[in-house]
This record gives structure tokens, sequence and C-alpha cells, in this order.
């Protein structure tokens, strides 16, 4: 280790910045932030800059050049003017007296770096790469970010209020440390994250009780996965699949996201193939609330969306009638998914004022849904569950007074490697998937923007050898 990591109290420490641009108010953004009373000298100031002296008062702004005594009893300093003699010179005198300093682009003239900073406050990571590289340590830090959920700041704050109760129940480090973990990694610690502080303290004063032994009672995580891609999964989402005991996923979720949950869960399939449910809507609702009886951490894991012809209205219902904890992650539903990987904008200015999802669900040979209005002009209309639907959608359509020359595509197993857009118009597309049949699921959009795609189509697949050619990445419709 080339330097030594340490964070330093510098709470109403006078600390000296010399510059008066962008990168001294970065440098001394960080400063006040940590509650330092700093000193800046210039003979000018970026605007940025000059409001934040104007707003501050416990900055204090010197206009001139650097004087040697700026120096005098600051407990740090950063030289962050234009001309390396005068940063080199502030660094010869601060060594001198013993000041850390810090130098803007010399690092050979500091005695102090300045990393880079995720802020949960009281939770602080800093990422150094040393002098080397301050770019890479920027991309680490963004790499971090996603790791360390906003509200881990709040959660330190909990574990702080009742560190000294816990170390008074559990004697030995090594129970304390598997209390903490199951707070930090369970309900008490997801309730911080979603806002209900009063809960949380009633989780932990529960955990207490309990003394070790896990309270009765788990959670349920709906989470929506997106439509296939695992890029496209949200930062929650992840993590929530990494700290599930039990996964609950039916057909539509993606292999390689199903491989991104906890290696040790336990994987608990429950079909939703069309016409053949392996389990009924009804069986999976009391599924998840019996298994977060039991203690359970559970996973409830689906296609898109939970709220989008998800059914994840019904599923928590049931939840919240048991008084079972739960929380929603929204995910990308196959609408946006699809569209933006076929190069369709779903709504624009000149062709499309207002977008409508609906269900194509077929029932009894026909589907109910407001045709005329779905027939209206200045619109796109999505189709959900509707490739065995397709002829009666394009029937109705037609019939209600849309031309036989809309566009329409057909997005086949959308953002994933076996993506294949079927485009078309009304009068058309019926025979084009009759000669050449999409593999489920399929989404239609109905729209003048399908003419876009021409212009902004941007995602090509790459058949994967793995996983052959024709192998179904998202089977069932
Ligand atoms: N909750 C899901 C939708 C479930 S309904 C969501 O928000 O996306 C199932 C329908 O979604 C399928 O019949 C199909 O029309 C559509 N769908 C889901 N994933 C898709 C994908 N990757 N490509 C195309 N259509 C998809």
């Amino acid at each position: 280790m080339d330097l030594l990591p340490i964070f330093l109290d510098v709470k109403n420490e006078p600390c000296l910045v010399v510059g008066g641009g962008p990168i001294a108010l970065r440098k001394l953004e960080n400063l006040r932030r940590a509650g330092a009373r700093v000193r800046l000298v210039s003979p000018a100031l970026v605007p940025d800059l000059a409001r934040l002296v104007a707003a501050d008062a416990t900055l204090t702004w010197f206009e001139r050049r650097f004087q040697d005594e700026d120096l005098l009893d600051v407990r740090l300093a950063i030289a962050a003017t234009d001309d390396r003699r005068v940063n080199r010179h502030i660094a010869a005198l601060a060594k001198a007296a013993k000041v850390p300093v810090n130098v803007a682009d010399q690092p050979e003239d500091c005695s102090f770096i300045m990393p880079s900073v995720i802020d949960r406050s009281p939770v602080v990571v800093a990422v150094s790469t040393g002098t080397a590289s301050p770019v890479l340590a920027r991309m680490i830090r963004a790499r971090l970010e996603s790791l360390v959920p906003a509200g881990y700041g709040r959660l330190a704050t909990l574990c702080a209020r009742y560190r000294d109760r816990v170390k008074e129940r559990f004697e030995r480090q090594r129970d304390r440390r598997r209390f903490w973990d199951r707070v930090l990694q369970g309900g008490v610690a997801e309730r911080v994250f979603s806002g209900h502080l009063d809960e949380a303290d009633a989780a932990m004063e529960r955990e207490l009780a309990a003394g070790g032994n896990p309270t009765d009672m788990g959670e349920v995580y709906l989470v929506g996965a997106g439509p296939g891609d695992p890029d496209l999964l949200t930062f929650r989402a992840l993590r929530l699949m990494q700290q599930a005991d039990v996964v609950v996923y039916d057909r539509l979720v993606a292999k390689p996201i199903i491989d991104m949950v906890r290696r040790d869960a336990e994987h608990i399939y429950v079909g939703k193939e069309r016409n053949k449910h392996t389990m009924r809507q009804e069986e999976i609702n009391a599924l998840l609330a019996r298994l977060a009886k039991e203690g359970h951490r559970v996973l409830r894991l689906k296609g898109g969306d939970p709220f989008i012809f998800g059914r994840g209205g019904e599923e928590i219902d049931t939840l919240a009638a048991e008084g079972v904890p739960f929380q929603v992650v929204p995910g990308i539903t196959a609408a946006n998914g699809c569209a933006c990987y076929a190069g369709i904008p779903l709504t624009h200015r000149d062709c499309a004022q207002s977008v409508t999802f609906v269900t194509g669900h077929l029932k009894d040979g026909t589907i109910n849904l407001n045709w005329p209005q779905l027939a209206q002009p200045n619109q796109t209309v999505v189709f959900y569950m509707g490739l065995v639907g397709l002829r009666v959608i394009v029937a109705q359509l037609l019939e209600h007074g849309v031309s036989p020359d809309m566009p329409v595509a057909l997005v086949q197993q959308g953002t994933t490697h076996m993506q294949k857009v079927y485009a078309g118009t009304l009068g058309s597309i019926v025979a084009r998937v009759e000669q050449d049949p999409p593999v489920p699921p399929t989404l239609i959009i109905v729209g003048e923007v399908v003419n876009l795609r021409d212009k902004l189509s941007w995602f090509s697949t790459i058949p994967d050898p793995e996983q052959g050619a024709t192998t179904p990445l998202l089977p069932g419709d």
C-alpha cells in the first residue's frame, strides 16, 4: 500500500483552498460536506464558486493571490491554481509546516490524495488508485454506487442506535456478528430501505427479544425481472435476488436471470404456460404467504413488470390480508423493452400522442376490448398475449375503420438473443406470420411509429453457439 487510507475529522477546522476554478470547487465541496471551515484564496472565482461563497457563511473568500501567511494555522491545504509553480510553492511550504497538502493534477507534490467518494453518510466508501488513474477510480466508484443502496446511510444510523443494546444482549462476539448478519440482510434492513422506520424499529425489537433465534415472519419480494436481457434488471432487483432464501418463478423469466439468483436459494417453479397452469393463481398466492410465514425471504420473480398483466396485485392482496410484509420492485415491461430494442418509439410528436397497453388474450374465440377506441388515429396500441388472437385483433381493427396499410410489428422474444421483429401492415402481417411462425412470447405493436424502425433500429442479435440458434430463451406465451 503506497498510501494510508484514513478518514479525517475536519469539523470546524480551518482548511485552505487556493484557486477559483472547477477543481477548487469540487475539492471545496468535499471539505464543506465534512464540516470544515474553508478559507478560499483566489483573485477570481467561477460563477458556481462565487454563488457558494455568497450562500455559505462558514466559507471565507480572500480576493487576492496566495500569500505565505495563508498557511498559518490551517489543518490541511489544497492547491488548485492554474499555475504549476504556485502550486508547487504552496506544497513545499505546507510540507515544511507539516500541513497535509493536496495539489490538483500534480501527484508528485501531494502529501495526501482525495479519493472518489460514495457518500451514504454515515457510510462513506472511498476509492483510490493512488496517483495512477483518477478516471479509473471514478469508474470503480460508479460501479460501487450500484451496490450500495441509497438507504445504507439510514441503516447505519439505526445500527448506531442499537449498538450498545446488542452488545449487552449478546456477550459473545460471534453471536453478535450472527445477529447483525441477519438484521442487515433481512426484514429490518428492507424496512429501512422502503422508508418504514417505525416498522424497522419494531422488527429490531422483535429480533432482540428473540435473542438470536430467527423471528417467525419472513418477507416477500415481488420483483419485476424485465423482458429478458439481464442488463435490464434494476439494482434493487439484483440485490434482493442475491439475498433471497426461496425463489418462486414462472415461464416468463429468462434462464440467464434465474441463474443470477443466490445459488443456494431453493427454486420453486410454478409454471404458467398457456392453458397449462402448473399451479393455480390462488395456490401461488397461498404458497407465497406460507413460505414467508415460515420465516423465509421469498423472491417472487416475474417477467417484465409485476403490475402490468402480471397478477402482481392479486398476489400481494393475499399477503396484505394475511399480514405478511412485502415490497414490490418495478421491472421494465415488455412493451418498453421490445419497443426500445426494436427501434420503435412508442410515442412521437407527429403520429402518436398516446400509447395503450392491452391484453390480446383470446377467450372463447373473442377478445373483449374497446375496439372503437383502439381504432382511433394518432396513437400506438401494444397487445400483450396477442399471438394466438392475432387474426381476431387484425380483423377487429380493420372492421372498426383502421387502414389495411397501418404498420404493425410483432416482436418475438424481445431484448434477448432470440429477438426477431416481424414488420408488416394490418393487411399483410397474418400471412407473414403463417409463413414463418414466431416463437413466443411475442408482443404486437400497432401504429405509425412502427415505420420509424427503418431509421432507428440499433439492436441486432448474434446467435449464441452455446444456446443453439433455435433454443427458445423464454418459452411460453
Ligand atoms: N408482466 C409482463 C407481462 C406478462 S403477460 C410484463 O410487464 O412484460 C405475458 C406477455 O408479455 C406475453 O404474452 C408477451 O406478449 C409479453 N412479453 C413478455 N416478455 C416478452 C418478450 N421478451 N418479448 C415479447 N413479448 C414479451
